[in-house]
């Protein structure tokens, strides 16, 4: 059985940044379990894994267009210190979820100059070509439950109640 829409696969990875610096990684731990081809992992990794069988090792570089996105400098934003109700000690890389007009986003604080706090909606690892070393540790059909929740049950994935 190989990677195809609708599978469950389960992908041993490394993710490394440009400068060879590892980001994540699931080695010591749990394969990372997902369902190909519903948007669970970005596209270029997804695009990648299509086609390939278990046990296969795979070193996979993605862009920043197929990843995590290109950053879009209208996502960071200078906002008053009073924004932040109830926060007194605001540092430099903590996150809190805000409303924009997509939805609720993370933002993260990049600065903070007086009274101003820069914060940042871009995903951390927006704008970084990443390279991925992979290696598919199993590959099954998805049930109907499954595919009905968007996400894998059991071994790496969900666990209800
Ligand atoms: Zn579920």
């Amino acid at each position: 059985m190989v990677v195809a829409q609708n599978k469950v696969v389960q992908i041993h990875y490394t993710l490394t940044n440009e400068a060879g610096a590892v980001l994540d990684s699931s080695s010591g731990g749990e394969p990372l379990a997902y369902i190909h081809g519903i948007g669970n992992l970005i596209p270029g990794l997804e695009k990648a894994l299509e086609g390939k069988g278990a046990g296969e090792k795979l070193n996979v570089k993605v862009s920043a267009e197929e990843g995590y996105g290109v950053r879009d400098p209208a996502l960071v934003q200078d906002v008053p210190r009073r924004a932040f109700r109830g926060i007194d000690d605001i540092r430099v890389g903590m996150q809190f979820q805000a409303d924009s007009n997509q939805g609720p986003r993370m933002v993260t604080v990049t600065r903070i100059a007086g009274d101003m706090v820069t914060v940042d909606g871009n995903h951390p690892l927006a704008g970084e070509d990443l390279t991925f070393a992979v290696e598919i540790a199993e590959v099954r059909d998805a049930s109907e439950e499954e595919l009905a929740h968007g996400h894998v049950h059991g071994a790496g994935g969900h666990h209800h109640d």
